[in-house]
């Protein structure tokens, strides 16, 4: 199967609010530009290097979405264009971007990840750090990000009872921050839901899908 018809085959299951991420993580610019051609304009990278390299190569009108864990240090690569950074885990983390996007003259949307499955090696705040982080004095001084919701990624694991408890869990504590909105906390978007699991994902809420393996192929 081919990128396009791949892209097309998802794009025809996706209701219209559903926001789609290209996910292009390890793949050359030649697959993303064939996904590009087919109209895809949203791109997800895990690594600020390849994203930065992959930006400078392709057409300006693209969006790039940074998916992975981010090491504060390399925030300044990415702070000139990187569109929305959905793995910030940390008040720390938010500081420098803040202080990145304020060199670039910008501001920069961010999401928060939660820690919803249960494997040690995954990222992300618990409920408690969420509600500390938001309602912080330090929080409240950020005015060159915006957080624009919630992301997280569940068990990998076969048990589907497991994975909508995990997703669920992650709507039910969005819908729980709903009443702080602040100037830098617009909450509109839930990014969980990857190729095996996107739609379980947006029967539990999802606004946002992250899919990589079943547009462009195996990695
Ligand atoms: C790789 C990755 C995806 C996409 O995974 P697929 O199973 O290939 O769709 C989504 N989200 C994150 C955070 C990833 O690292």
């Amino acid at each position: 199967m081919s990128i396009q018809s791949n892209l097309n085959t998802i794009r025809e299951s996706l209701p219209e609010q559903i926001t789609l991420v290209a996910v292009s993580k390890t793949k050359p610019v030649s697959d993303l530009m064939e996904a590009y051609e087919a109209g895809q304009r949203i791109f997800g990278e895990n690594k600020i290097q390849e994203m930065t390299d992959k930006w400078e190569q392709m057409p300006k009108d693209i969006q790039w979405h940074m998916i992975g864990h981010v090491q504060s240090n390399k925030v300044k690569f990415m702070a000139p264009f990187v569109n929305l950074i959905h793995g910030v885990d940390s008040l720390k983390l938010l500081q420098e971007i803040n202080k990145q996007a304020l060199k670039n003259n910008r501001t920069i949307d961010c999401l928060l990840q939660i820690y919803i499955a249960e494997e040690e090696s995954k990222f992300g705040l618990d409920e408690n750090e969420l509600n500390e982080l938001l309602t912080s004095v330090e929080f409240k001084e950020l005015k060159n990000i915006r957080i624009l919701g919630l992301m997280g990624m569940a068990t990998f694991t076969e048990d589907q009872n497991q994975i909508k408890k995990e997703f669920t869990h992650l709507k039910s504590i969005f819908d729980s921050i709903k009443t702080q909105e602040t100037s830098n906390c617009q909450l509109n978007t839930i990014s969980m839901g990857m190729s095996g699991d996107y739609q379980l994902a947006i029967e539990c809420g999802s606004t946002m899908v992250r899919i990589g393996s079943s547009i462009f192929g195996g990695r």
